[in-house]
């Protein structure tokens, strides 16, 4: 397996430097399955300061149709054609159509009755109970509609991340399309199956762990790594060694995804980070594709809350990031271990 990188040397005449040459470096790595490239910038990481999100989370209580108080007179059933509950509920999570959604099935899981749980808050039952919903969603759906076979668990935690209401949500997509994410990765499965007679994920967690640089911890269940080529700032990876389907995951699997997800949104707290997306991947039926899990914090540059969004990932789909992905490993590490 290659973790092919390219490194960019950068040369100027530097005005606080008497316009004396100075050099920048930054790297282009490649993705060992896709070849998808992302660039890691060597330019000095300012501290980030914690945000005040006190004022968001005060205004958005004014409404909020995912608090105890009025969620289910205002959130929508499931239709008795499609599935077998009008609702599916474990613990305090919640699972009910998406009223917007971005295919036939689009369900979101509200995950607690609290309005708003900063990253250190949230616990493992929270996190069993909404998983398992939306697992027990999932597993409903193909019953009567066979062939949603692209199916995931996301998350936009907070605005920043594209999260349009406050209260922690899950959302849970059952789809006979895919999206790019699978069209890229199937092809690259198959192609590394044929060429090399073995699965891609079982080679990756080997030789991740047999180099030691970005692998965090294997349970035998789940390994969890620090992506070689992260798709964010970075990019930390659960790779589920056993069960295809969400079904599959309910008992120790569930306990250690929950333990892991944990494990890293206690890491992005750490450093002073509240937002994040995260996608749950399942491919139902297709032996190739392994499910994972992959979490990105998202994260505004100072002093004018500048998006991470510029021109390079909107349109030319380049990740840019000044963080390393060893180090990352290095951080995460000393949290996963306490
Ligand atoms: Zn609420």
């Amino acid at each position: 397996m290659e973790f092919d990188k390219v490194l960019k040397i950068s040369r100027y005449l530097d005005p606080f430097q008497e316009f004396s040459e100075t050099k920048r470096y930054s790297e282009v790595r490649q993705d060992p399955l896709t070849g998808h490239t992302t660039r890691i910038l060597d330019f000095p990481i300012r501290e980030i300061g914690r945000t005040d999100v006190s004022a968001v989370v005060e205004n958005s209580k004014q409404f909020c149709p995912f608090c105890p108080e009025v969620v289910e007179r205002v959130t929508p059933k499931f239709h008795p054609d499609l599935l077998s509950k009008e609702r599916f509920s474990r613990g305090d999570a919640l699972c009910v159509p998406n009223a917007f959604p971005y295919d036939e099935n689009g369900a979101v899981c509200v995950m607690s009755r609290e309005h708003y749980l900063p990253l250190r808050e949230f616990t493992s039952e929270i996190l069993k109970d909404a998983l398992s919903c939306c697992f027990d969603y999932l597993g409903d759906v193909v019953v009567k509609q066979p062939d949603m076979v692209y199916q995931s668990v996301n998350w936009n935690y907070m605005p920043l991340a594209g999260g349009s209401i406050i209260h922690p949500h899950l959302q849970v997509t059952a789809s006979s399309s895919s999206t790019n994410y699978y069209s890229d990765m199937l092809p690259a499965l198959e192609k590394y199956q044929g060429e090399h007679g073995t699965d891609f994920w079982t080679d990756l967690c080997a030789e991740e762990q047999r180099l030691g640089q970005r692998f965090i911890d294997d349970t035998g269940r789940i390994a969890w790594l620090v992506a070689f080529a992260p798709m964010g700032i970075f990019d930390i990876l659960g790779i589920i060694h056993q069960g295809r389907t969400p079904g599959d995951l309910y008992g120790e699997t569930l306990d250690d995804l929950v333990r892991g997800v944990l494990h890293v949104l206690y890491y992005i707290d750490s450093l002073n980070l509240a937002s994040l997306n995260m996608s749950l991947y399942f491919y139902l039926g297709e032996s190739a594709f392994t499910p994972h899990v992959r979490i990105c914090p998202r994260v505004s540059l100072p002093p004018f809350d500048t998006s991470q969004i510029n021109y390079m990932k909107m349109l030319h789909n380049e990740t840019l990031t000044t963080m390393k992905p060893e180090d990352i490993c290095n951080g995460i590490k000393v949290i996963w271990d306490v």
